[in-house]
């Protein structure tokens, strides 16, 4: 049974407020960059505003459980880190719940048991919104500017995030990435940096997952796991999907589905780990498009472009002299990605996919259907 079962619903359209609390959903402005009506109302009635993460710590304590929470936190590699920790803790034989702003909301996890570990993705939205959510471990790992709108200013973002180690006390830890501050922190304070990519864990590539891992590494620690443990489910990891995930092979080709790379930032962690590949990209573009990729292009075998700003990404490749197509769809892309000659295909569009598809999954999902269908040879290719 999930752990808020007995959380009763009613519809609280009329005025006056008349809760003891408003639980809003993070896509829901509290703030900036205006307040919705019911949380104007709750604000009024002194009502606090609360996140599901909230709901479900009270309701773990409530039910007598003392089990541990993880929180982790940061503008990129949240859902890796996350998901790596709970794999790690899982490995070990700990009872674990994980889930938050990625895969299982946090009403719907389950009780557990004083031996148990909660290890929550908190969105900056979330930390907003707590009131008594204590971290056994928390871990803020990196920040760069994103949903200024809703913070007002990295300064207000920042603080958000800070937010995760709010009530925190000396037996407790903060994991934090390099030059973050940690000023004014009541738990012990615990770096994590890493200087190459992992050699031993295919499920985890390039310097930022690197950073993941070290990141998840001192938060198993903090939690109690030793070394072997946390070395066997970093080695074991089998990555997230839509994230730098191979998906298939086929006459010699790999083919990688990073779909979930929805920015040039994004793009660019994963053009950083292939030498060479033919690259396809594009869908609805963000400000400042692929120029920042530059430094990149001479990986690019030859580029393949799909969606509305394929003609903006054609433009700044043909100013760079990229060998490129526009292709406008991924059903196209892939059958001619597959013969230009490069032992990498990676789908790392660089783009929003809401022009042709539903989301980063069902564009992810497609391509790795495409490369299904390529032939026979992806599937024995694979098993071997
Ligand atoms: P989040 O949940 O914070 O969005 P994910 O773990 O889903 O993060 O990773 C999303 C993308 O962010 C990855 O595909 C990669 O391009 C990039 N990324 C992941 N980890 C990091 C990191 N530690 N630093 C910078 N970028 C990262």
């Amino acid at each position: 049974a999930a752990a808020a079962a007995g959380f009763r619903l009613r519809d609280h359209g009329a005025l006056p407020f008349a809760a003891e609390a408003l639980v809003l959903s993070p896509g829901i402005p509290h703030r900036l960059p205006a307040p919705h009506p019911a949380a104007q109302r709750a604000a009024e009635a002194g009502a606090p505003i609360l996140s599901d993460a909230e709901l479900l710590f009270q309701a773990v304590r409530a039910a007598g459980s003392r089990a541990r929470f993880a929180g982790i936190t940061g503008t990129n590699g949240k859902s890796t880190t996350t998901a790596l920790l709970a794999h790690m803790l899982a490995g070990a034989g700990v009872p674990v719940a994980s889930g938050g702003n990625l895969g299982t909301a946090a009403l719907a996890l389950p009780l557990l048991g004083d031996d148990g570990v909660y290890v929550l993705e908190m969105s900056s939205y979330m930390l907003e919104r707590l009131a008594t959510l204590r971290f056994g471990a928390a871990a803020m790992l990196n920040i760069s500017p994103d949903h200024l709108d809703r913070h007002g200013d990295m300064a207000g973002y920042l603080a958000a995030k800070m937010a995760i180690f709010d009530r925190q006390t000396g037996d407790d830890v903060a994991v934090l990435g390099a030059g973050l501050p940690a000023t004014g922190l009541a738990a012990a304070v615990v770096r994590f940096d890493a200087e190459r990519p992992l050699d031993d864990a295919p499920g985890l590539p390039g310097l930022h997952n690197a950073l993941n891992a070290a990141a998840a590494t001192a938060m198993g620690r903090a939690l109690g796991l030793d070394e072997a443990a946390i070395g066997r489910g970093i080695a074991t990891f089998p990555g997230l999907p839509h994230r730098q995930q191979r998906v298939g092979a086929w006459r010699g080709v790999a083919f990688i589905n990073d779909s979930k790379a929805t920015n040039a930032d994004a793009a660019e962690r994963a053009m950083l780990c292939y030498d060479r590949f033919a690259w396809i990209a594009g869908g609805i573009a963000k400000a400042g498009g692929i120029e920042s990729l530059a430094p990149l292009f001479g990986r690019i075998a030859h580029a393949y472009l799909i969606g509305r700003d394929a003609p903006l990404f054609a433009a700044t490749l043909a100013a760079n002299g990229v060998a490129h197509t526009v292709c406008g769809t991924l059903e196209a892309a892939v059958p001619l990605a597959a013969r230009a000659g490069a032992p990498v295909v990676l789908l790392s569009p660089a783009c929003a996919s809401f022009d042709q598809f539903s989301g980063f999954e069902a564009r992810g999902d497609r391509f790795a259907a495409l490369v299904r269908a390529l032939g026979p040879a992806s599937a024995s290719e694979e098993a071997a």
